[in-house]
């Protein structure tokens, strides 16, 4: 039996394949590379030691899902595969609903026709919204301001109509935080498309001198030093929270959201502030106007995440820093060339 992992060529789907392949599962992994390299498959291979089955193709094209569920025995899936910019979903949004939605409900036909009943889906804090209180709690009601947040919401909803339809079926959104840092060996890690959106790879390419400074969007937040606060958590935390969640699905059976999170929020200025001790370097910014459609703070209630997966995050603001920065001066161009700004 294997466990389907879609979109396992990309950043946190590459560290849950380690995670999986070192705990004695085999994978099969689907990806179109729409925002991941080839050579990531090379490097889960050579950091594991171990081999996997891979496809090449978009996850719209609902037959060739249909030939890997009929060829392999799948156990569970993960289903990362999903654009994940904000910004562009909001000028994108016929691209980015029918990448995010039609890709999960092939999935979803294809694990209801092969009799697979256990899912774990790539969820995000986005949920949340604008007007929740922190710390955020599972039970809170879920909203979104985007295309990109309304994929998280549609998905999860037809989860939990799927699991009321059938006794036997068992998904587990898992909402993440901020995702950063990188494996340790330096090997996997971000490696975003041109100019990062997000505040920890934008840092590590100041750092590297590709980008003059860093942009901080706001610094009239009601918060500890006025710059937005967030719940960062290290990519490989966040991964074994998968390996954990999926053992919660192979007990259990129902629909259920898990934050992974923290649980301790940190702000633009000391995420700068903490980067540059871990790494002595320096990051120059400048203070620039609040970002559409940004909250002022976001950060997760971690309680259920303990209580039902017995997972919690372990790295230290510092290591997910140091990882981080380790990974970009490894490889100063991500996975490729085509990776350059
Ligand atoms: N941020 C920033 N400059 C950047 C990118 C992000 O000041 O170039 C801030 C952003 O306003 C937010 C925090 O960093 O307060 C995290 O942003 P990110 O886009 O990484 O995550 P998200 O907004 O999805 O939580």
């Amino acid at each position: 039996m294997s466990i389907l992992i879609t979109g396992g060529a990309g950043y946190i789907g590459s560290h849950t394949a380690i995670k999986l392949l070192e705990a004695g599962y085999d994978i099969v992994i689907i990806d179109d590379f729409s925002n991941s390299h080839p050579i990531v498959l090379d490097r889960i291979r050579e950091i594991t030691g171990k081999d996997f089955t891979f496809y090449e193709f978009n996850l719209c094209n609902a037959q060739k899902i249909e030939q890997v569920f009929a060829k392999e025995s799948i156990e569970a899936v993960i289903h990362f595969a999903g654009f994940k910019a904000v910004g562009e979903s909001v000028k994108q949004p016929i691209t980015y609903y029918q990448n995010n939605l039609i890709a999960v409900l092939n999935v979803l036909h294809a694990m209801h026709q092969f009799h697979v009943n256990r899912i774990i889906f790539s969820s995000s804090a986005t949920v949340y919204g604008y007007d929740n209180p922190v710390p955020f709690t599972e039970e809170m009601p879920i909203s979104a301001t985007n295309p990109y947040g309304y994929s998280k919401v549609f998905t999860e909803i037809m989860l939990a109509d799927i699991a009321k339809a059938s006794p036997d079926f068992c998904a587990v959104s898992l909402r993440y935080f901020n995702p950063v840092g990188a494996h340790a060996s330096g090997k996997i890690g971000e490696s975003p498309v041109g100019t990062p959106n997000n505040l920890m790879p934008y840092i590590s390419q100041v750092a590297a001198g590709k980008l003059d400074h860093l942009a901080i969007f706001g610094n009239d937040y009601d918060t500890i030093d006025g710059t937005g606060v967030r719940d960062y958590i290290h990519v490989v935390d966040l991964a074994r929270g998968h390996l954990n969640a999926l053992n919660y699905t192979l007990q259990h059976t129902g629909n259920i959201a898990i934050n992974l999170g923290t649980g301790q929020g940190y702000s633009v200025l000391e995420m700068v502030h903490a980067f540059e001790k871990a790494n002595h370097v320096t990051i120059p910014y400048t203070i620039q106007p609040r970002r559409a459609g940004d909250i002022a703070t976001g950060y997760a209630d971690p309680t259920k995440a303990k209580q039902l997966l017995h997972w919690e995050a372990t790295h230290t603001l510092e290591e997910m820093c140091a990882s981080a920065w380790h990974w970009q001066k490894n490889n100063p161009n991500g996975y490729s060339e085509n990776h350059t700004n």
